[in-house]
């Protein structure tokens, strides 16, 4: 294992306030500092961020971050900016993207955020031939890989910028990848295969059920009777959403919608009540959760299947950062996974096989009698004990009735 110099600690505890690296972050940021290029592969919530913002403050120049969200990209800023760091966005919505430049010329940035499609501008590769650049950091990397969950044909015109800059390193980062995903990424953005670098994939905190959906509003009413703190509930649809939220308000318990349809307005304020809350139900799209770090969300649930086990993962990660117990609870039908069946048929040929194997990936954790966290985590290539004694599978065994149950639901698919 590699450890960082002396001075990072200091960074850590002066710049970030933390006592200490959290699991392979320390690798990480050794790697880096060293000029070493770099893929981590690390959980939603292990502390990303931090192993391309430290050696930021600590490099001469500056670390330019391609970030594939606005949003994301504003909270990386804020949450920098209040560290002390010299930290700003350059986006076509910001109006001081003059002042931006100048800073950044002048050396007076730690930190620029930019969007993917800034790599194919020439006006940039020369604005950055101009300036000094420290690191190219690539959150999201799993953008660039049509294997990825969420291909951004934009990543793709990163390589050439990289390129250009061959003595500056590359941290790629990304907490959802499956062993296709990160060969990929590593061939895509020109990391060399032992800069891989992957951290423990398990939450022990969250106790996952994965159950089938009879009555989702009574449902969702027991787990909202059952569970008090922050949670949020994934719906697959705008009106489902709508819907549920206002079923659900009923109950007596602060619950709003969030999703892409919704006024800019009410979206942030819906988010900045969730956020600020102890004990609000927020029901959403998947829009919603990226880039949001409430540590005490104390459950999720999924009224319908996720698009992926990566997207499970990531969804039911949002839930109990802080390290207390909380739960992710997935309702399913077999209509799900008739319907995703179906929408196989319009992909575009070359990404059928690969949608298929994960849904079919998806189904097999849906419908397995074993261990939920031995199935995401060999996902993920860890190798896991049998059982985690803290999944549903593992508490409480399916009984007969339920089997039965389970296999007329299979059966009228
Ligand atoms: P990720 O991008 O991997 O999902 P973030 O970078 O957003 O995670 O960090 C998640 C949270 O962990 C943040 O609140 C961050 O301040 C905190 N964090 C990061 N590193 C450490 C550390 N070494 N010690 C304590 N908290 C940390
Ligand atoms: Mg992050």
């Amino acid at each position: 294992l590699e450890t960082a110099p002396p001075q990072a600690l200091t960074a850590l505890h002066d710049t970030f306030g933390f006592p200490a690296f959290r699991g392979v972050q320390e690798q990480v940021v050794a790697r880096v500092l060293d000029g070493r290029s770099t893929l981590a592969v690390m959980p939603t919530g292990a502390g990303k961020s931090l192993t391309y913002q430290l050696p930021a403050v600590m490099l001469e120049g500056t670390c330019v971050v391609v970030s594939p969200l606005i949003a994301l990209m504003h909270d990386q800023l804020r949450s920098a900016t209040a560290n002390g760091i010299r930290a700003a966005t350059l986006t076509s919505a910001d109006s001081d993207r003059e002042v931006t430049i100048e800073r950044f010329r002048n050396g007076e940035l730690d930190l620029l955020y930019v969007a993917p499609e800034r790599a194919s501008q020439s006006h940039f590769r020369d604005l950055l031939s101009r300036a000094r650049v420290s690191l190219f950091a690539i959150d999201e990397a799993h953008c660039v890989s049509e294997w990825g969950h969420d291909f951004r044909p934009d990543y793709r015109l990163l390589r050439p910028l990289l390129d250009s800059f061959p003595q500056v390193p590359r941290l790629a980062l990304t907490a959802t990848a499956d062993a296709h995903t990160r060969a990929d990424i590593l061939a895509q953005l020109g990391i060399p295969d032992d800069g891989l670098i992957v951290a423990g994939f398990d939450r022990p905190n969250i106790r996952y059920a994965i159950r089938p959906r009879d009555s989702l509003q009574r449902q969702l009413k027991s787990l909202l009777d059952e569970h008090s703190g922050p949670g949020i509930i994934y719906a697959p649809t705008r009106a489902r959403v709508e819907q549920l939220a206002e079923q659900l308000s009923a109950g007596g318990r602060r619950v709003l919608p969030y999703h892409a349809g919704l006024d800019p307005a009410v979206r942030a304020r819906n988010q900045a009540a969730f956020v600020a809350s102890e004990d609000m139900v927020m029901v959403a799209t998947v829009a919603f959760g990226m880039g949001i770090d409430k540590p005490d969300v104390r459950f999720v649930a999924h009224a319908g299947i996720p698009k992926s086990i990566e997207a499970y993962y990531q969804e039911t990660g949002r839930a109990g950062r802080d390290g207390d117990p909380s739960v992710a609870v997935m309702l399913w039908g077999a209509e799900d996974f008739a319907r995703a069946r179906q929408r196989l048929s319009e992909v575009e040929e070359h990404r059928r096989a690969s949608e298929r194997q994960r849904l079919d990936a998806l189904a097999a954790l849906v419908e397995t009698a074993q261990c939920r966290r031995a199935i995401l985590l060999r996902h993920f290539g860890e190798d896991p004990p049998q059982t985690c004694g803290n999944c549903d599978n593992c508490l409480e065994p399916a009984g007969v009735t339920d089997l039965t149950q389970l296999a007329r639901k299979l059966l009228s698919a």
